[in-house]
C-alpha cells in the first residue's frame, strides 16, 4: 500500500509512544509528498519519512500564536492539488477532539480526497499505561470522552453536567488540567460521589509518564500541588482505584532513571529503543557519525578481488552493512563471500551478517579484537590473503596478529567515525542523567570534547569494555560500570545490574 498523489490522510500518530504509531502510518509517512505535523506527535514520528519529503510544523502551543486552522486546510488543498501525497499527522486519534473532522470537511468542499487513519486515542492508552482499565465487568460498562476544555470562543458550554454525574461509567477528561477545579466542582454538585477515585495522568505514554491518584473531591487540590502539567487526563470513576493492583510501567527495571545513549544516530535505535522498553528515559546524545567511505581504491580493488580471500574479517555492523554496500555497487552479493570464512567480532555483526544470508563461521567468547584474533588461531592463515573491512581509525592489534601467522593481510577502511555536534536541547536534557553509556572510544573521546564543563555531574559512566573504559579515564572520567560482555546486550545487562544495586 503506498500513499496516492492528490490524497490527503488524516493520520493519527497516537499518544507519544512511538511504539503505538499504526503500522499504517508509518507506511503513509514513509511514502508521503509532504507531512504537516501537530506538537504532540512521537518522538521520531517522522524518522521514516523521505529525504526529500517536505516536513510542516503546524502546531498549537498553548499561548504562541500558531498556524490558525483556516489556513492549515487551505495548505492541505494546496499540497494534494499540487498532485502530492499529503499526510496530516495528528496526536492520538483525529476524530477525537483532534479537529479532524473539521479538515475532511473542508477537504471534501475543496474537492480533496481523504482518508482516515484512526490512532490510539490518549484516553485509553493513557489510562492503559497508567494500569486503569476504562471498562470492567464490575465498575464501569460504560466511557465517555469528554472535553474538560470547550473552545474558548464559544460563550455556554454545552457539558450536561447533571448527565455525565449521572453517567453510569467511567469518565475521561481530555484538556482537563485547567478548568479541573471548575469541573470536579459541577460535577460534585450536580451529585457525582466526591469519594469516588479519580487520577490525573501526565505525559501518559512518554518517558516520565506520571500519575497520580486521588478522589473526586480531592483531585484538583492534588494536581494543583503536584503541578501535573499538560498533557494530562483525567480519569474519575470506581475504575481508577485499580491502578493499585494493575499499575505496571512504574515496576520496569529502569523506570524513573535517565539514560543518555551517545551512539551514532543510525545505531542507536536497538540500544535507545531497548532501554526504552526496560522503563528508562532515554537522551540521544550522538557524539558520533558514520561516513561511509566506499570510493576509495582499496575498497574498489577488495571488491574486485572478493573472491581471493581465504578469510574475510568484519568487527562492526556497520562494517557489514557497507560492505554490503559495495558488493552491491559492483553487482554483487552474498555468494561473492562464498569460499571463504567470514568472521565476526560480536553477535551484532554476526546478525548484521545473518540478515544478510551469511552464517559466520567464527565469533570469539569475548568481543574484543585479541579474542578475535584467539578465536582465529584454528584456522589456516599462512600464506592466505585475509580482509579486514572496519573503521578508518581502528586498533591493528588483529592485521598484525593476522601478518604474524603468514597471513597476507588487506585492511580496509570502509567508514570513518566522525564528531557529531550534539544540539543544544539534548545537551540540556542530559543534565539530569542518572546514566551516560559509552560503546567505543570514539564516543568517549567526542562527547568529553563536545560537552567539556557540561558533561552531566552525578552520571554514573558505564562502558561496553576494557578500551572504551581506558579512554574514559584518558578523558577524567571515573567509569562506574564495565560490561562483563563486550556488545550492547551485555551493556545493558550491566547497567540493570548497576541500577537494581
Ligand atoms: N486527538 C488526541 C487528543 C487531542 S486533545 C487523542 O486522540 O488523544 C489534547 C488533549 O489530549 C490534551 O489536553 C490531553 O488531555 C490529552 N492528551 C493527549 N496526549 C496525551 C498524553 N500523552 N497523556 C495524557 N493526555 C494526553
Amino acid at each position: 500500500m503506498s500513499a496516492r498523489g492528490g490524497v490527503v490522510y488524516l493520520v493519527g500518530a497516537g499518544p507519544g509512544d512511538p511504539g503505538l504509531m499504526t503500522a499504517r502510518s508509518l507506511a503513509l509517512i514513509a511514502d508521503a509528498d509532504a507531512v504537516f505535523y501537530d506538537r504532540l506527535i512521537p518522538p521520531g514520528a517522522l524518522a521514516g519519512a523521505r529525504e526529500e519529503a517536505e516536513l510542516v510544523y503546524v502546531g498549537k502551543q498553548p499561548g504562541v500564536p500558531s498556524v490558525p486552522q483556516e489556513k492549515i486546510g487551505a495548505r492541505l488543498i494546496e499540497a494534494a492539488q499540487a498532485g502530492k501525497s499529503v499526510v496530516r499527522l495528528k496526536g492520538g486519534d483525529p476524530f477525537v477532539f483532534g479537529r479532524g473532522a473539521e479538515e475532511g470537511e473542508a477537504l471534501r468542499a475543496a474537492g480533496v480526497e481523504f482518508e482516515i487513519v484512526p490512532g490510539v486515542t490518549a484516553g485509553v492508552a493513557a489510562s492503559a499505561y497508567a494500569g486503569i482499565p476504562v471498562t470492567h465487568r464490575d465498575d464501569a460498562s460504560a466511557v465517555a470522552f469528554v472535553t474538560g476544555h470547550e473552545d474558548p470562543e464559544k460563550t455556554e458550554t454545552a457539558l450536561d453536567w447533571d448527565a455525565l454525574a449521572a453517567f453510569p461509567g467511567t469518565l475521561v477528561f481530555y484538556m482537563g488540567v485547567k478548568r479541573l477545579a471548575e469541573n470536579a466542582a459541577a460535577l460534585i454538585a450536580a451529585g457525582r460521589d466526591p469519594e469516588q477515585p479519580a487520577a490525573a495522568i501526565e505525559r501518559g505514554t512518554w518517558a516520565g509518564q506520571r500519575t497520580v491518584s486521588a478522589s473526586l473531591g480531592t483531585i484538583a487540590a492534588t494536581v494543583a500541588r503536584e503541578r501535573v502539567g499538560a498533557p494530562a487526563l483525567i480519569v474519575i470513576g470506581p475504575v481508577a482505584a485499580r491502578r493499585e493492583g494493575l499499575a505496571w510501567l512504574e515496576r520496569r527495571p529502569l523506570h524513573g532513571r535517565r539514560v543518555v545513549v551517545t551512539r551514532a544516530r543510525a545505531q542507536t535505535s536497538g540500544l535507545a529503543a531497548t532501554l526504552r522498553d526496560l522503563g528508562a528515559e532515554v537522551v540521544e546524545l550522538p557524539a558520533i557519525r558514520v561516513e561511509a567511505r566506499l570510493d576509495t581504491p582499496e575498497v574498489k580493488s577488495a571488491v574486485a578481488a572478493i573472491g581471493d580471500y581465504a578469510l574475510v574479517c568484519l568487527t562492526s555492523p556497520n562494517g557489514v552493512r557497507l560492505l554490503f554496500e559495495a558488493l552491491t555497487e559492483a553487482e554483487l552479493d552474498a555468494r561473492a563471500l562464498a569460499g571463504a570464512t567470514v568472521a565476526a567480532i560480536g553477535p551484532g555483526t554476526r546478525r548484521a551478517l545473518a540478515q544478510r544470508g551469511i552464517a559466520a563461521d567464527v565469533v570469539p567468547e569475548r568481543f574484543v579484537a585479541e579474542a578475535l584474533l584467539e578465536a582465529l588461531a584454528g584456522v589456516e592463515v599462512e600464506g592466505s590473503k585475509v580482509l579486514v573491512a572496519r573503521a578508518v581509525e581502528a586498533r591493528e592489534v588483529l592485521p598484525d596478529g593476522l601478518r604474524a601467522r603468514g597471513a597476507e593481510v588487506d585492511v580496509v577502511a570502509l567508514y570513518e567515525t566522525v564528531r557529531e555536534q550534539p544540539d543544544a536541547a539534548a545537551i540540556e536534557a542530559a543534565q539530569g542523567a542518572d546514566y551516560v553509556t559509552f560503546t567505543s572510544s570514539s564516543t568517549v573521546t567526542n562527547l568529553t570534547e563536545a560537552l567539556g564543563e557540561r558533561f552531566p555531574a552525578g552520571a554514573r559512566v558505564v562502558s561496553i569494555g576494557p578500551v572504551t573504559s581506558d579512554s574514559a579515564r584518558a578523558a577524567g572520567l571515573t567509569v562506574d560500570v564495565e560490561a562483563e560482555r563486550h556488545d550492547i546486550d551485555g551493556l545493558i545487562a550491566a547497567l540493570l545490574a548497576d541500577a537494581a544495586r
